[in-house]
């Protein structure tokens, strides 16, 4: 979508992990997360001219209004920053509309070098940027958790991280993060990750007070892993899928999920086939469209075509429907914010 707004696009972010070039927008009470910064969002057919007043747009299809979107105002906790003096929103943003969200390390061991890194990630222009820091403290995290619940109605947490050179991948300092956040905010949370070498980390993640996991696989099959995340392939599939049985025994059935980036070259068939054998191990296959960030490996890359990804969703959505898995039983993460896809709205809701 192209954003008109004399003001500038407000809450985006260009570069980072997650939605990077997106804008929350809410249409008919569901909140999508859709680009407005990158290559393709240039050439899209949708356009958002902002009313006068800038909390409300109309949204056109060539040059034809045909809908009113809303999207959230600036968050109040966005104002305040550390005793230190970090502004709290180069420390956790807001995701959609109630998600706080961070990369607690905003490097990754496979970014930077081409024979490495993942050729749709972000990681590394937020820093470069100066919108955030390198490492988020446990202690920051905590005081801008608890003012993002009082201030902003935030309901949970989701904590990322760049993949670091150690055996538990980043799961010590989410581990850390995650018990000082809960206890100053009492908050739900998800930690995601790469799989740590020792299984292990699961039972510590827990007892910290991380309440749902992911562990993202992103493409599905080891052809597309290995053109597009060369080092992260290097862990293969089968290890995520004996990751994904330790951790739902942990967890619980539908509180460990995957990330899933369709329109890298899996096809439908070969998305599906992996999601009802996620779903029959118990994990939630948060499947959503590739976006080609501006800045990264893949930036001309077009998106998927709308038919591929609807005919995906729908596919995924029955899975969900047969095995009665629910984004809305997650208790904290993306499945149950679910902004970043269309899966959730095309889910049986419950009777
Ligand atoms: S689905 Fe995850 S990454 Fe996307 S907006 Fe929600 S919390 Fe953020």
């Amino acid at each position: 979508m192209r954003w008109v707004d004399p003001n500038g696009p407000g809450l985006s972010r260009s570069g980072g992990a997650g939605p990077s070039d997106h804008k929350a927008i809410t249409l008919e009470h569901q909140t999508v997360m859709v680009p407005i910064l990158n290559h393709a969002s240039a050439l899209s057919p949708y356009s958002a001219q902002v009313r006068p007043g800038g909390a409300a747009a109309t949204l056109f299809r060539a040059g034809e209004p045909i809908a009113d979107i809303t999207f959230p105002p600036q968050p109040h906790f966005y104002r305040l920053s550390t005793a230190d003096g970090v502004p709290y929103w180069k420390i956790a943003t807001l995701h959609a509309t109630d998600v706080l969200a961070t990369t607690v390390l905003q490097t990754c061991m496979r970014y930077g070098n081409r024979e490495t890194a993942c050729q749709f990630c972000a990681i590394g222009q937020s820093l470069a940027a100066k919108s955030t820091i390198p490492e988020k403290t446990p202690e920051q995290l905590a005081e801008v958790a608890s003012a993002a619940a009082r201030l902003d109605g935030v309901k949970h947490v989701v904590l990322t991280t760049g993949t670091p050179r150690t055996a538990d991948r980043g799961a010590q300092v989410l581990a850390d993060c995650a018990r000082a956040i809960k206890a100053a905010s009492g908050l739900p949370l998800q930690a995601q990750c790469e799989p740590p070498a020792d299984f292990g980390w699961f039972e510590r993640l827990r007892a910290a007070g991380v309440d749902s996991l992911g562990l993202h696989l992103e493409a599905v099959t080891e052809r597309v892993r290995q053109r597009i995340m060369p080092g992260k392939a290097e862990v293969p599939v089968g290890v995520y899928l004996e990751a994904f049985a330790s951790a739902v025994r942990v967890f619980g059935r539908g509180q460990v999920s995957t990330y899933i980036l369709a329109g890298l070259g899996d096809s439908r068939e070969e998305i599906l086939e992996m999601c009802e054998r996620l779903v029959g191990l118990g994990v939630y296959p948060f499947v959503v469209p590739f976006v080609p960030i501006a800045g990264t490996a893949l930036e001309d890359e077009p998106p998927p075509e709308p038919f591929f990804l609807r005919d995906t969703l729908d596919g995924v959505a029955a899975i969900l429907a047969r095995h009665e898995l629910r984004s809305s039983d997650i208790k904290a993460g993306c499945g149950r914010c679910g902004a970043c896809s269309t899966l959730k709205a095309r889910e049986v809701p419950r009777a």
